[in-house]
């Protein structure tokens, strides 16, 4: 499988948007249904709008086309996924963003988590560890208008220093222990939300919040399965 370099769009048929429908329609039914873990029975409205803007069929390879609103993960090559939208629904919502905020995401794949993220903050910066991942993203959001978000190919153990400090951090694969440095970018009241566990196995997702002494506030909102994030050299 290769990686969708450029931003390739299928026809936008009504099929296509009843199927984007249906997607929306599925995302509110699981928020409700996992209400008990996650404290919120509903996502905001702007973001359910967001994930009503964004094309995810824009991000996936054509030959997934036919899948590309079923609400699960789907291959986009180098051995890596684009998320499940309620995932990607659930964890942009636990942000609780406001439009002048400044995000950092840790993992942007095909950059459809940085895309609902750039409809909703002021700036979004977004590290890839795999170079062509990152390249195709940047290419990919520029190709779709996303003019405030910054793509970089880099380890996200090391955050983006140069960016911070962010009011909110996203990591969207999992490491086993929370990133000390992200910790660092992260402003004081700024929010983290992390999976964390064992490779391969399943993991969990916190929404933390950083306290004025710069510690973590942790909270255990849903068990999820993510890739690692890798520890590169
Ligand atoms: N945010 C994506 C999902 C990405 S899957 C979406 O919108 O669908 C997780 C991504 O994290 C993969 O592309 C993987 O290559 C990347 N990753 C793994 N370890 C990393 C690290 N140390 N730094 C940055 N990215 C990493």
């Amino acid at each position: 499988m290769t990686t969708a370099d450029a931003a390739e769009l299928m026809p936008d048929t009504p099929e296509r948007q009843r199927a984007h429908q249906r997607l929306l329609d599925e995302i509110a039914a699981e928020a409700a249904a996992t209400a008990s873990w996650t404290g919120r029975q509903h996502f905001s409205a702007p973001v359910m709008a967001a994930l009503a803007k964004v094309r995810r069929d824009a991000f996936v390879l054509p030959a997934e086309w036919p899948f590309a609103y079923e609400n699960r993960p789907l291959g986009i090559g180098h051995g890596q996924t684009i998320s499940q939208p309620y995932i990607v629904a659930l964890m942009t919502d636990l942000l609780d963003l406001t439009v002048d905020d400044r995000v950092l995401e840790i993992g942007t794949g095909c950059g459809y988590q940085a895309a609902v993220l750039a409809l909703l903050a002021a700036r979004v910066y977004t590290v890839e560890v795999v170079p062509e991942l990152a390249a195709a993203a940047r290419l990919r959001l520029a190709q779709l208008g996303y003019e405030n978000v910054e793509t970089r190919a880099g380890d996200g153990w090391r955050g983006w220093p140069e960016a911070a400090p962010f009011d909110a951090v996203i990591v969207t694969a999992a490491p086993t222990e929370v990133p000390a440095e992200l910790v660092k970018q992260l402003k004081p009241g700024g929010r983290l939300v992390i999976p964390i566990g064992p490779r391969y196995d399943t993991q969990t997702l916190y929404r933390c919040v950083k306290r004025a002494d710069g510690t973590l506030a942790m909270e255990e909102k849903l068990p999820v399965a993510f890739v690692p994030m890798i520890r590169p050299n």
